[in-house]
């Protein structure tokens, strides 16, 4: 069966075209700017010459048409119709406690995205837009929706419930939800098939490090605890966002510059983190090469993202009482090994040990600690599309 993803975000959409009976990827594509100006299809089949097409798309059901037309395109295209499109599996950021697993879309699920909208204002709408498209355009194809925040579904009270008063989990489902998930589905279990173990016997801390930042404490296969929280801004230092924070920092912070606590949010999300601290750029890259010619802020910028990651690490260790494996993945994870080598720095005391060969890779799946390391750590590229296709083949199929 062929399955097609479908990553949708307000004004852009990515997609994927696999073979789910080898999981070969057979075409990959981004959609830009879909209803503003310089709306343009990027198109690669697998092998072959990347394809550009810039034309006005008004919104996201002409941007499924160009994508279909590229499909079927006799030369770039991977399919003689669209008939050859078994099923799509949409990548869905909340679904609130509503949904544990992926799930067959139909009128209910498409409520229930709704209801969650004002939990995930950014993302939903954009990610129910393109379902709705697709269906449109597609009419009689299964959809499948994916969600990030559905591997988390397993942590405890204890590590999902905020101590503010419960009247506001049970009014407005304030709680802890986490992202990222099928990120840290993929990577965990795929370090466990690379370990050769069953990963219900084992203790796993995914490090997931882009531009937006998770941890996750995997034990046996369920997460335990993750670093992000009711949204996306919560827990590690990111490219943009802040991370935690002490709240009554916004609240003086809006009084002090006469500013909106709305205001200072979206600095929260949009202006902080790494490009907050270094003034330099949100990017790890551009931040690395700022600190190595002496920026001091780009220095300390740095210094506080790997604190932070570190302090997470800490707490999962004890959470999970000990570690099997540490997996890094994302931009800054699969990449950076300067980072990768910062941030498990000083953890011989916790069995963790990277040996510095190892660690000379970057973008391919690889042991990078020691063989007297008690905690194997890996990197392994995370693929969330194929994930995506798998359960959305299986649950069609
Ligand atoms: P997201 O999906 O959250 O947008 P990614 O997982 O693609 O983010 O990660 C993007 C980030 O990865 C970039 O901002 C960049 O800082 C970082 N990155 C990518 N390649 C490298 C590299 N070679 N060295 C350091 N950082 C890198």
């Amino acid at each position: 069966m062929k399955v097609l993803v479908i990553n949708c975000g307000s004004s852009s959409l990515k997609y994927q075209v696999l073979e789910m009976d080898n999981e070969e990827l057979l075409c990959k594509g981004l959609v830009e700017r879909i209803g503003i100006e310089g709306s343009q299809i990027k198109h690669e089949k697998i092998g072959a010459e990347k394809f550009v097409l810039q034309t006005p798309m008004k919104n996201h059901k002409e941007a499924i048409g160009h994508v279909m037309d590229a499909l079927v395109d006799p030369e770039h295209g991977v399919v003689a119709s669209m008939k050859e499109i078994g099923a799509v599996g949409h990548r869905v950021v909340h679904a609130g406690e509503k949904y544990a697993t992926s799930v067959v879309i139909d009128d209910d699920v498409i409520k229930a995205l709704e209801e969650c909208t004002d939990l995930a204002p950014l993302h939903n709408p954009a990610n129910i837009l393109g379902i709705r498209a697709c269906q449109e355009m597609m009419p009689g194809v299964p959809m499948v929706g994916v969600f990030d925040t559905a591997f988390h579904q397993t942590m405890p009270k204890e590590a999902y419930l905020y101590p503010i008063p419960y009247k506001y989990y049970e009014k407005y489902r304030v709680r802890r939800y986490g992202f990222h998930g099928t990120s840290h589905r993929y990577v965990s279990k795929r370090v466990a098939e690379l370990m050769g173990r069953d990963i219900r016997d084992l203790k796993i801390i995914t490090c997931h490090l882009g531009n937006g930042a998770s941890l996750a404490a995997i034990d046996h296969g369920q997460v335990i605890d993750t670093s992000m929280g009711f949204t996306p801004l919560a827990g590690v230092a990111m490219g943009t966002r802040s991370g935690n924070i002490d709240p009554s920092i916004i609240t003086y912070l809006a009084a002090h510059e006469g500013k909106s606590a709305d205001q200072i949010l979206n600095e929260l999300n949009k202006g902080s983190g790494i490009q907050g601290l270094s003034g330099v750029s949100s990017d790890f890259r551009d931040v690395e090469s700022a600190a190595n010619q002496g920026n001091e802020r780009a220095r300390i910028a740095e210094d506080v993202f790997v604190h932070r990651v570190k302090s997470y690490l800490g707490a999962y260790f004890l959470l999970l009482n000990g570690a099997d494996a540490i997996v890094f993945t994302a931009g800054v994870g699969e990449n950076d090994k300067a980072m990768r080598a910062r941030i498990c720095s000083r953890m011989e005391s916790l069995g963790v040990k990277i040996c510095p060969e190892r660690n000379d890779v970057r973008g391919r799946e690889a042991l990078i600690s020691t063989d007297d390391s008690t905690v194997q750590v890996w990197t392994i590229p995370t693929n969330e599309e194929l994930t995506i296709a798998r359960d959305t083949a299986e649950l069609v199929g």
